[in-house]
């Protein structure tokens, strides 16, 4: 469904993905490990068309992302995404929050969308909470509302950039949770993420990068008890 080949992106000078390749099924989870710097949130931000690339090529569904021609709005209706900041509309409801894309973009009927919105609200395990304004929900209730915000629009993909890294750690699993759901009801995830215990448990396949590459990558179990990379193995000493 996602087909990322030889991506090379660069800032300036600064070449920060050197010949990318991953691809991902229908359904399939993959999680992208690796240090702070490596070009994680950049290779994230090149399969919705937020950052440019310099060589190679990203499809979704099968049309290239980064051609001229491709409505960058409806790739981002396919692909969803989710941030380490949620940022929510203060003054709207989480309910409101979530049904504003569907209402103003999608131009749905406001009955049509306001039951699919609560549905979602349930779906994140957020019942009841429909009416509370984002200063009034924790931070990984907010982030659910996110999550929920960004399902609205019924993507066909969801990226997740560290999205429990701002979180508390007593709210952290509420959120994977969340994650967890929609992987087991098939929706094709990729995900970058410190939480090395959740990657083994939800990920169909692992990527470690390293200043722009994919230095290793395998099944979970592999992965992490064989890794033979040197950096892999110093990362994972570092982390595990
Ligand atoms: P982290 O784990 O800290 O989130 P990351 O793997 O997500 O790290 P990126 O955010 O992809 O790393 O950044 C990779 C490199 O690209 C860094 O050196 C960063 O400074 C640089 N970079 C990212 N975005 C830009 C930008 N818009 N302009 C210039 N340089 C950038
Ligand atoms: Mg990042």
């Amino acid at each position: 469904i996602v087909s990322i080949k030889d991506v090379k992106k660069s800032f300036g000078s600064l070449e920060v993905l050197k010949g990318v390749s991953i691809d991902i099924m229908k359904g399939e989870v993959i999680c992208i490990i690796g240090p702070s710097g490596s070009g994680k949130s950049t290779l994230i931000r090149c399969i919705n068309a937020l950052n440019d690339i310099q060589g190679g090529s990203i499809t979704v569904e099968g049309r290239e992302v980064h051609d001229e021609e491709l409505d960058k709005l409806e790739l981002r209706k396919k692909v969803g995404m989710v941030f380490q900041q949620y940022n929510l509309f203060p003054h709207k409801t989480a309910l409101q929050n979530v049904m504003m894309a569907p209402l103003k973009v999608l131009k749905e009927p406001k009955a049509d969308v306001e039951k699919r919105a609560r549905a979602l609200i349930k779906k994140v395990r957020l019942e009841g909470k429909e009416n509370s304004y984002p200063g009034e929900l924790s931070g990984g209730q907010q982030q659910r509302v996110a999550i929920a915000r960004s399902l609205a629009m019924r993507p066909d993909v969801m990226l997740f950039d560290e999205v429990t890294a701002a979180l508390d750690p007593e709210t952290v699993k509420e959120v994977l949770v969340t994650i967890k759901d929609l992987a087991a009801e098939g929706m094709t995830c990729i995900l970058v993420t410190h939480e090395m215990g959740f990657a083994r448990e939800v990920a169909d396949h692992i990527y470690f990068t390293d200043k722009g590459v994919i230095v290793e990558h395998g099944a979970p179990e592999e992965f992490f008890d064989k890794a033979s990379d040197p950096r892999t193995k110093e990362f994972l000493s570092q982390v595990l």
